[in-house]
């Protein structure tokens, strides 16, 4: 089950050029700034009421955010689901026909379990699918 809008991810050059613009923007601070190596990528996170933004920069050139800001240009990168159990999730929507780019849920930052589908099967929006890490 999908239970609301977690983040919106933003993919940016660099995240501390680019933070003040959206710290001003939203009248709010940074409350985390974390890399997530697998990824190649930095990410910054901003909370307005109970959603977030997630600012995206890459730490590498073979980062997924390198090679979507060489094409697209900086901008709304995905927008990511909070669910309640991300395997079952991930099941429920392979039976829908979705094609997914992590065929199981992997670390994630902010602390998340995340699965991505691929663009392709959802006209061309990135989708995250996020949970909550219970410890
Ligand atoms: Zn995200």
């Amino acid at each position: 089950m999908l239970r609301k809008i977690e983040h919106l991810g933003i993919a940016v050059t660099s995240i501390s050029e680019s933070l003040h613009l959206f710290e001003a923007l939203l009248g709010t601070s940074c409350y985390k700034v974390e890399e997530v190596d697998s990824e190649h990528v930095k990410t910054a996170f901003l909370q307005i009421g109970e959603s977030k933004i997630e600012l995206l920069e890459a730490t590498d050139p073979s980062s997924p955010i390198a090679k979507y800001l060489e094409k697209k240009g900086q901008g709304i990168h995905h927008i990511a689901f909070e669910v309640e159990d991300i395997e079952a999730e991930i099941s429920r929507l392979k039976n829908e026909g979705f094609e997914l780019i992590h065929q199981s849920a992997k670390d994630g930052a902010d602390n998340k379990l995340i699965a991505f589908l691929h663009p392709r099967s959802t006209e061309g929006v990135l989708v995250e699918l996020c949970q909550e890490k219970t410890l």
